[in-house]
């Protein structure tokens, strides 16, 4: 339990992730240095009150990097990148740096079957889904890591009761915390949804960002399952250095995984694994059709953990799968015959696709808009790939910092439906409410990230909620 007693740990980011190493490394015997350049967090002492033995030093503001000579091992938490604080060079010198993720990994018990979930647009989505497959068969389960709880309080809570160890972990994990390449990290399944484009003004480059989403197919354990997309030129490069070591389940092919969208049932065929076998979702509840392709993912995904569960189990949870908040959430139907969908958390263009095409014959009224990120190494912000879909809706409100640039590139593109333009999310749910019809949607699927207005997506969603239940009818 006392493993690194008489060590001194530095913890770089004190956000949720720092603060739950900081509490694990110091369970673990540690002296704890816990540093952030925030100076309006609160110092680690004011709040993991019970640490009275004086291990326990918090350095908020400017730090000396020379602090860092002092200590045996350094954690950096997701939202530090390792090009900050010298980091970079200190992994290379041979200094030991490793991510949260790592440090919680090293810990968490073997008996632990571990599944990890990445990809640019799903994660949270599919991680949910198989924790509530898992959770409805009574496998005690954790679920966590980049959503919700770090897995350092996993980690921490199975130190101090061994008696009681989690059966199974479902870590959504993003590509922050796999930039420090892993050790101890060691998934049974490992799951890449899809990759394109996304944090870029981090990672820099496409092949940096798919070799970095990649290291957790990097140390499988158990039966070694890597599900991964189909036919992605990205995946296929970064993962040629996986060789045969692992069991390949490839998304949307046959043999693999392959959802039939008329027949409203996932067949899977996955040499190695032994599966022959048809999963109904005709009983799904959550909006989307990409979320049929989610939840065949999260079953195989869970079978192969190999805790003790079968498609027949699995089949009798589907009716209940239900998708984090702020993924096309119905949040409201009004009295006009409109629903009001919320899907705050499509960031990119990637993911309002999904949300366009998913909503059946239902035709909607789309607000895009918010801060656009990068554009692609072809210079491209990537909304014309939005023509297409867009087609089959009512129109669009664009708004925020990029609500011209937006309405801009759909004009020029020729799109095909009326695309208008208000400042912000209000002025553009009072322009949406003009065009819906009844029988419509009106659908917040944004394509950008929300901080030209908001503090982040779910401040965002939660005030496109508040407008739908307010807006007079
Ligand atoms: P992540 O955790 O990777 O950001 P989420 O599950 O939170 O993913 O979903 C992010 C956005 O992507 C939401 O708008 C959601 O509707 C959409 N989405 C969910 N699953 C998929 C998928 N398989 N492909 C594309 N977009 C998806």
């Amino acid at each position: 339990k006392h493993d690194l007693q008489g060590q001194s740990v530095a913890i770089v980011g004190l956000r949720k992730s720092g603060v739950a190493a900081a509490k694990l490394a110091l369970a673990r015997g540690a002296s704890v240095l816990a540093l952030d350049q925030n100076e309006t967090l609160k110092p680690l002492e004011q709040t993991l009150l019970n640490v009275k033995d004086g291990r326990l030093k918090t350095i908020l503001g400017c730090f000396d990097h020379e602090l860092f000579d002092e200590a045996d091992l350094i954690v950096v938490s997701p939202g530090v990148a390792l090009e900050n604080y010298c980091l970079a060079s200190l992994l290379q010198s041979g200094k030991r740096v490793i991510s949260e993720l790592d440090f919680a990994a090293e810990v968490l018990p073997r008996c632990t079957k571990v599944l990890a979930v990445t990809g640019t647009n799903g994660k949270s989505t599919v991680a949910t889904f198989a924790g509530q497959m898992l959770n409805h068969s009574n496998i005690r389960t954790f679920v966590g890591g980049n959503l919700g709880i770090p897995l350092s309080e996993a980690a921490f809570e199975c130190l101090l009761s061994p008696q009681e160890p989690y059966q199974a972990a479902v870590v959504e994990v993003s590509s922050y915390q796999l930039e420090i390449p892993n050790k101890f990290f060691s998934p049974s399944v490992s799951v890449i949804l899809n990759l394109t484009p996304d944090h870029l003004e981090r990672h820099k480059s496409m092949t940096n960002y798919s070799t970095i989403k990649c290291r957790v197919l990097s140390h499988l354990s158990g039966r070694k399952i890597a599900i991964l997309p189909m036919g992605n030129p990205y995946i296929t490069d970064a993962i040629a250095s996986h060789g045969n070591e692992c069991m390949f389940a490839w998304i949307g092919t046959y043999p693999g995984i392959k959802v039939d969208m008329e027949q409203k049932v996932a067949n899977f065929n996955v040499p190695g694994i032994g599966l022959l076998s048809q999963l109904p979702l005709d009983a799904m509840k959550a909006v989307g059709t990409h979320n049929y392709s989610n939840a065949a993912i999260a079953a195989l995904s869970v079978i192969g953990l190999d805790v003790g569960i079968d498609i027949a189990a699995i089949s009798s949870t589907i009716d209940r799968l239900k998708a984090p908040p702020h993924r096309m959430q119905i949040v409201h139907e009004d009295g006009y015959g409109v629903t009001w969908v919320d899907d705050s958390k499509a960031t990119n263009v990637e993911a309002t696709y999904a949300g366009l095409t998913g909503l059946g014959e239902k035709k909607a009224v789309v607000l895009l808009g918010g801060r656009s990120k990068m554009l692609d190494a072809q210079g491209s912000n990537g909304f014309e790939h939005l023509i297409e879909p867009l087609k089959y809706h009512r129109g669009v409100v664009t708004f925020g910092s990029s609500g011209a640039l937006i309405q801009d590139t759909l004009s020029s593109y020729g799109v095909a439906i009326p695309c208008l333009r208000a400042k912000d999310l209000k002025g553009a749910v009072s322009l949406a409410k003009n065009m819906a019809k009844p029988g419509d949607v009106i659908l917040l699927s944004p394509a950008c990230a929300s901080f030209d207005e908001f503090i982040n997506f779910e401040h965002r969603g939660k005030f496109f909620q508040k407008l739908a239940v307010s807006m007079k009818v």
